[in-house]
């Protein structure tokens, strides 16, 4: 048996195998361009793409692609092999430096929004070579960014990439003032913890609301949900745990640092975490992870769903994006420190994240919403669609000092200085039990919690980033310059904390009270993705992106109505799926089971006076249900025609929520009803009970 150390990263060209396969010289010429993010020379490039090429022949891979994030959808993909045909019939294996560092896919059929008619969106993708490329089924898989020939960014990398430069850049301002002469690059760090769900395939193919949407669409809830709490760090069964173990490897192979997993709250439900690192990594890894965990899923006799709300009534699937600020020098920022002099600088990025996360809840928001995420927050089980913060107790009372000018704790006597003051050390298991809370300091690091299971985490991270890169920007230029530092400092905070407490909440996230005080508060309550999303047009919105080139407005305005789009999209899919499961398999099964009833209860009536019971009261009920659930159809597809006559994308979102959503869900709830009458043998899908059991 091979030990994991040393297979771990064996089908990545990292810097390990760089520092081999390259000549000295090429190699840091390369790293240099890594470090200053510029692009790559030519001639080193042509040397990269040979060495890289030739290891990766020598482990099998015959093909090369240059990989990129789309606007939606998962990794995307178009695969060249690296034969070139030789004198004589033969073939030689090339790949060079032009290839490795800009590729050229047809960029037509790609979601661009306002771009599509705005330009002639024709693409190159550039390699983003501070994320290592690796070799996936004999593939070789370059990291990339994707752009328009004008420049527009056609992918979730390329501004994500811009929002870590931005942070970067005002975070080193800041950090200049505290005297870190050492400090060259600050970068995010971003830990995401997946949660998904594993179905047997067999069960999985016989429905076809899993199968076109990747969520049931009816389904009666089972004699047993998730009350008992029987599954949350249970054991885990033999067929899920060789699951995981091969998952493991695969990832291990691929140098993601897989570490975490158990199962989670509901039956069936799972979570992997992997060992933090730099955000665009961090994303590519979790675009990865959703990959492989699917393709693993298949060679198990599983499917693995990525779905934030695969079944009503039991916790959907989330994803924490765990984040925080380093600098090249290994100093984590939202650490708290030991001297006064740390602790001040501490103080001073928290408050740039409150109140980044205050001005910007709108964004943060927007940054977590799909249709399948909509029936996740505020649902009881993930948080509110409310932004707010979480900082335990011990941080909250002492910003609360700092900004009353009071003394801090019960033995201190002098009121907290900060610059002066030390922090009371917080041991950090005490700082989070908080699991309500939409954004929680958890000791060294923020935890976004709001994230549906399925999207990119670099969505809320650009937003995340550019947020706070605004926020210190703003800091910076008022203390740069200033002549009494420390008491600069100290105003800036006490401002700061006085002006945006109102994002920080440590109660219970879940409870209805809360909401009623948000809006006490002001805070935003975006219930819904249409309703969240056109706040991302908004003046403040835009002068942030734009002023931190993170976007161009063209680009926001695109994306916008992309975002738009697949919304309407996929509930129409959704729609058009249900009409098809009632038509064609519901109502039939329902009708035939009717007949057997009626049958049996002729018969029953002839012989004797009693006796069927359960046939008239059943058949009574069904037949009454079952007009009810055809009459629903009827309106599911009157409301579905209504979309044709609609052209403005943002009413068609929110018509979409109204009038097609609500009818979906009427058809569903007589369905449901009819689930738990027809006989079993009757009845023409799996249940909630075979899905979410059915594994061994
Ligand atoms: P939890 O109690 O939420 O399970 P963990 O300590 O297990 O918390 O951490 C969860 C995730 O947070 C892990 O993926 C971990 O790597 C990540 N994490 C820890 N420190 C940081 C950091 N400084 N920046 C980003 N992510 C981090
Ligand atoms: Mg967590």
């Amino acid at each position: 048996m091979k030990l994991v150390s040393e297979y771990f990263g064996c089908n990545v060209f990292d810097d390990k195998v760089m520092k081999e396969k390259l000549s000295s010289d090429v190699y840091k010429s390369l790293k240099r361009t890594i470090k200053d993010g510029r692009s790559l020379d030519l001639s080193v490039a042509n040397a990269v793409a040979t060495a890289m090429k030739d290891w990766a022949v020598s482990l099998g891979a015959t093909h090369f692609t240059h990989g990129f994030q789309p606007m939606t959808g998962i990794t995307a993909e178009k695969h060249d092999s690296f034969i070139s045909p030789e004198e004589g019939g033969k073939v030689i294996m090339e790949f060079s430096g032009k290839e490795l560092i800009r590729g050229e896919p047809d960029a037509s059929s790609f979601p661009s929004g306002g771009l599509r008619v705005t330009f002639e969106v024709r693409g190159y993708t550039a390699w983003d070579a501070t994320s290592y490329a690796f070799i996936k089924d004999g593939v070789l898989c370059i990291p990339t960014a994707f752009c328009s020939y004008g420049g527009e960014a056609l992918d979730k990398k390329t501004p994500l990439l811009r929002s870590m430069e931005a942070i970067n850049r005002q975070a080193l301002r800041v950090l200049k003032l505290f005297g870190n002469a050492d400090v060259t690059s600050v970068k995010t760090t971003v830990g995401p913890e997946q949660e998904y769900f594993l179905v047997d395939r067999e069960t999985f193919k016989k429905r076809k609301d899993l199968i076109y949407t990747g969520r049931t669409l009816f389904g009666a809830k089972p004699p047993k949900g998730q009350e008992l709490e029987d599954h949350y760090f249970g054991v885990i069964k033999p067929r899920v745990q060789a699951f995981m173990k091969e998952l493991n490897e695969e990832l291990w192979k691929l140098g993601i640092l897989a570490k975490t997993e158990h199962n989670e709250v509901a039956p069936a439900q799972h979570e992997l975490a992997p060992v933090f690192t730099t955000t665009n990594i961090a994303a590519d890894h979790n675009q990865l992870t959703m990959e492989i965990m699917q393709k693993v899923a298949q060679k198990h006799g599983l499917v693995c769903l990525l779905h934030e709300k695969p079944f009503a009534g039991v916790n959907g699937s989330g994803k924490h994006n765990n984040w925080s600020i380093s600098t090249n020098t290994g100093i984590n920022l939202l650490e708290p420190g030991d001297t006064p002099y740390e602790n001040a600088q501490f103080l001073l990025f928290l408050c740039a994240v409150i109140k980044a996360v205050d001005d910007y809840q709108d964004l943060l928001r927007i940054s977590v919403a799909s249709a399948g995420n909509d029936y996740r927050l505020g649902a009881n089980e993930a948080p509110p669609a409310v932004v707010s913060m979480f900082l335990g107790s011990e941080l909250t009372e002492i910003l609360e000092a700092i900004e009353k000018d009071e003394p801090y704790g019960a033995k201190e006597k002098e009121l907290m200085r900060i610059g002066v003051h030390t922090l009371p050390k917080f041991p950090k298991d005490t700082t989070d039990r908080n699991r309500t809370s939409p954004f929680a300091f958890t000791g060294n690091k923020f935890e976004f919690r709001m994230l549906g299971s399925s999207a990119s985490v670099s969505t809320p991270n650009i937003v995340l980033n550019t947020a706070v890169a605004e926020t210190l920007r703003q800091f910076a230029n008022v203390l740069e310059g200033v002549e009494n530092f420390e008491s600069a400092l100290h105003e800036l905070i006490k401002k700061t904390i006085t002006k945006h407490k109102r994002i920080i909440f440590n109660g219970n996230g879940y409870d209805e009270a809360w909401l009623k005080e948000a809006e006490n508060r002001g805070l935003l309550n975006l219930k819904t993705t249409p309703e969240a999303l056109p706040y991302f047009t908004h003046e403040k919105n835009i002068k942030l992106f734009t002023s931190h080139k993170v976007f161009t407005e063209v680009e926001i305005r695109s994306r916008l109505e992309i975002l738009q789009e697949n919304y309407c999209k996929l509930i129409h899919i959704e729609a058009c799926t249900m009409l098809d499961m009632a038509k064609k398999d519901i109502l039939p099964c329902v009708s035939k089971y009717a007949k057997v009833l009626d049958d049996t209860l002729i018969a029953k009536k002839a012989r004797d006076s009693k006796g069927f019971a359960y046939e008239n009261e059943t058949l009574n009920a069904i037949n009454d249900l079952s007009d009810k659930a055809y009459y629903a159809t009827k309106d599911l597809e009157t409301a579905v025609a209504g979309t044709s006559s609609i052209e403005n994308v943002k009413a068609l979102s929110l018509y979409y929520k109204d009038e097609v959503l609500s009818k979906m869900e009427m058809l569903r709830s007589f369905v449901d009803k009819l689930e738990n009458l027809v006989a079993a043998e009757y009845w023409c899908y799996p249940t909630f009970g075979e899905l979410l059991f059915g594994v061994y």
